[in-house]
């Protein structure tokens, strides 16, 4: 598949480059090798974004870079917050198309408000080609892949965003707990740009953050799974199953077609083998879909042979699909069944917490209503 760009018109996100390609844009201009690292100081460990502040640089070398990269390509229109737990952040690229980012916060026992963990949920493509029945962000379908640095400029944004209203957080660099990409689109998918947009935000001149703290979410695309498994970076897995068996994923998820489970579960196995490590499998409850006790015993079986984790999540209602949650009892019973056969299970609860079905939706309903009214950044 040919990777989509944004018109070429467009100067190019400066959150793409790495230390080696930005060291070899400034040797053509007759520049030092060591202004590359200042300028990634400036951006990613000073979160600065507007080159004119760049003070220890020639003014010469200020506007090349203003004039060569863009240095906004993403930009926050909305935020609208749920129980004080999720934030979600709209975006606008620089070609006009959507995206959501969310940040989620857990508090965390016995520490102040301020210590709260964060992770932050991001996008990798504006819409999903996937199609999975139940989903927003597959409803109006694929439109393009974000690339290398619109997806690390998500992040920045949000940082910046962070630092508005939490100014201490400056000092802790990049102040999140966790990564999740389980924002809109399907990650392995745009494998390279994913890949090389993880790759700097843990580089040490970029955001210097743990590949261990950092989960991919995908719907099961077997070979890349695979492909991921040989990657030096060890980040976690998570696989939307959804469905326990063919019959039942297959007509909620046309992707398991393609990747039936004779296929996926394989890969998913070899994957934590290789990193020895659990993964999780997501399950969202949908009633009278997939929430059968014999489902639950068949997830049994392929949780205790993935030696993984099951994430129940009760399904949130997307405008415009008829899908439902099952009541409280037929999920506590479901996950009764996974923890009598000792299945490492969590059932989620509280609604700030769905940040799963949070990404896609805002997009889809901005994108239908024509506009919802902003909400300023510094709400808190
Ligand atoms: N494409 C990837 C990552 C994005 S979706 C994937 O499918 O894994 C992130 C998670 O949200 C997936 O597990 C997805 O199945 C789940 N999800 C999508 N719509 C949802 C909804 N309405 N309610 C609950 N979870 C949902
Ligand atoms: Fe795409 Fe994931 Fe939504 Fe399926 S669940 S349509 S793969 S974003």
């Amino acid at each position: 598949m040919m990777r989509s760009m944004p018109a070429t018109d467009l100067k190019p996100a400066f959150y793409g480059e790495t230390l080696a390609s930005l060291t070899e844009h400034l040797a053509e201009r007759g520049e030092k090798p060591f202004r590359a690292k200042q300028i990634l100081d400036w951006v990613y460990k000073k979160r600065v974004d507007d080159p004119a502040a760049m003070t220890n640089l020639s003014a010469s070398l200020r506007e090349w870079l203003a004039a060569t990269f863009d240095f906004t390509p993403l930009r926050p229109i909305l935020t609208k917050s749920a129980s004080d737990v999720t934030d979600k952040i709209l975006s606008r690229l620089q070609d006009g198309s959507l995206i959501e980012t969310v940040i989620i916060r857990a508090p965390q026992e016995g520490v102040g408000q301020d210590r709260s963990r964060k992770t932050i949920c991001i996008s990798t493509q504006v819409g999903c080609a996937y199609g999975c029945r139940f989903c927003a962000s597959g409803l109006a379908g694929w439109k393009r892949d974000l690339t290398t640095g619109e997806i690390v400029a998500q992040l920045m944004a949000v940082c910046r965003q962070e630092d508005a209203h939490t100014p201490r957080a400056r000092e802790e660099l990049a102040s999140f707990d966790n990564i999740v990409v389980m924002g809109m689109g399907e990650p392995l998918a745009n494998y390279d740009s994913l890949l090389a947009a993880l790759g700097i935000l843990n580089a040490e001149w970029g955001l210097g953050f743990g590949a261990r703290r950092i989960t991919i979410s995908t719907s099961g695309l077997a070979p890349q799974i695979m492909r991921l498994a040989e990657e030096p970076m060890g980040f976690r897995l998570a696989i939307s199953l959804h469905g326990a068996t063919d019959e039942v994923r297959t007509q909620i998820m046309p992707v398991n077609r393609k990747y039936p489970l004779a296929e996926l579960l394989p890969a998913a196995r070899a994957f934590a083998e290789k990193h020895g490590r659990m993964l999780t499998l997501e399950f969202i409850l949908i009633n009278d879909v997939n929430d059968s006790l014999e489902q639950a015993r068949a997830l049994v079986d392929i949780a205790r042979n993935l030696h993984a984790h099951v994430n129940l999540i009760p399904y949130n209602t997307v405008q415009g699909l008829d899908w439902k949650r099952p009541n409280v009892k037929r999920q506590e019973a479901f996950a009764r069944v996974l923890r009598d056969a000792r299945v490492s299970v969590t059932l989620r609860r509280e609604k700030g917490h769905d940040i799963n079905a949070a990404c896609g939706q805002l997009r889809l309903q901005h994108e239908e209503d024509g506009a919802v009214a902003p909400v300023p950044a510094n709400r808190r």
